[in-house]
């Protein structure tokens, strides 16, 4: 580990309005530079030039195309201020890798620009290890990044490489697919709510990883190439996320209210109309959404096997556009409301 240098760095800020100021980049202890160097910067193995020039550089290989995203957690909005500095770091990256698997890409390079309100370097340190942890898991080199000061806030954006071609998009879902999803979708909400005492879990150990330690379902996206028409990552509730599926494939949608997974939700404590609400609207889920042909149900139950990981089929896609409708066993689907969130609503 490098030294902690003995001179701190400046940044000289000068305007026409103002005289000459000379102000610490962050604290004397550790500059902006210290910072990047001592918890930043890994050596560079797959890129050309990683962390430290103006610009990294790194080659995607002939046949593949490059995949692009970025996500990025707020303070206030996404999290709370004190969440624990492992469990952000890790999920800046985790829900970036969520989106690059839902594309079915293998995720390779990503930059990080940290907004930080001061120097703290035990928080930095716990940041720096959970965010390296889920970058050594998922082989995902940081490469570069920006940081500054300001009100906390992270963003990652994540490069991937898939064979050209063959990215699973949301708009690919045929007339009549069955739908399926990942995991468990609805336990990140009740660990939401149990943090803000919307409820009392007996068992709320799993819903509170499921909210701090998503586990982005990469290896289920790699898989999946192939076998899903189309696909995407649950982050903003299971309705919300299916009527852009839907939307996006120009069809409606019917879910079967037996088949939704809410076993392992009123396992936490919750009782049955809340474990359906939020597995049905929840969020920060991090769970795959998509469609498959019949002939792929054998193939399907294989992978959840192999993989360890359920996965559920929970309706199917409509034979033409129209709304998502609920089949509550009364032999009258009814239409369900979208229920997704949305930054930008109005009381959101
Ligand atoms: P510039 O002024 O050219 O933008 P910076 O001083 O912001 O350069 O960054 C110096 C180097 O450190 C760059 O290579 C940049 O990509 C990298 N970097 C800055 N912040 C981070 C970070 N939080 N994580 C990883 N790399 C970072
Ligand atoms: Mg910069």
């Amino acid at each position: 580990m490098p030294e902690k240098s003995k001179t701190p760095l400046y940044l000289i800020w000068h305007s026409a309005a103002e005289p000459l100021t000379v102000l610490p980049a962050f604290s004397a202890m550790l500059s902006e530079f210290d910072l990047i160097r001592r918890y930043f910067t890994r050596p560079a193995r797959h890129a050309d030039l990683a962390v430290g020039d103006d610009a990294a550089l790194f080659r995607v290989a002939p046949d593949m195309q490059l995949a692009v995203t970025t996500d990025s957690l707020v303070a206030g909005t996404h999290f709370f201020h004190d969440a624990p500095a492992g469990g952000l770091g890790w999920k800046t990256l985790a829900v970036n890798l969520s989106d690059l698997a839902a594309m079915g890409a293998v995720p390779r390079w990503a930059t990080l620009a940290l907004t930080l309100p001061e120097a703290d370097e035990g928080w930095i340190a716990a940041f720096a290890e959970g965010f390296f942890k889920c970058a050594g898991q998922y082989e995902v080199e940081l490469i570069g990044g920006d940081t500054t000061r300001g009100p906390l806030a992270m963003t990652v954006t994540l490069f991937g490489e898939v064979p050209a071609g063959q990215g699973v998009t949301r708009s690919g879902g045929q007339p009549g697919d069955d739908l399926w999803i990942s995991g468990w979708p609805g336990l990140a909400r009740l660990g939401l709510m149990s943090l803000r005492n919307r409820v009392r879990l007996i068992n709320a150990r799993r819903a509170l990883a499921a909210l701090h330690h998503p586990v982005p379902r990469v290896e289920a996206g790699l898989a999946l190439r192939g076998i899903a028409h189309a696909m995407l990552d649950i982050s903003d509730g299971l309705l919300g996320d299916l009527a852009h599926l839907c939307e996006c494939s120009k069809l409606g949608a019917l879910l079967d209210a037996r088949a939704l997974p809410i076993a392992p939700l009123i396992e936490t404590g919750v009782d049955e109309a809340q474990a359906r609400s939020a597995l049905l609207a929840g969020g920060d889920d991090y769970e795959l959404l998509f469609s498959a042909p019949r002939q792929k149900r054998n193939a399907l139950a294989a992978l959840a096997r192999k993989l360890d990981l359920p996965l559920t089929r929970i309706g199917r896609l409509a034979e033409e556009a129209g709304p998502i409708l609920l089949d509550d066993g009364t032999g009258c689907p009814r239409p369900l409301g979208v229920c997704g969130y949305d930054h930008f609503a109005p009381g959101a």
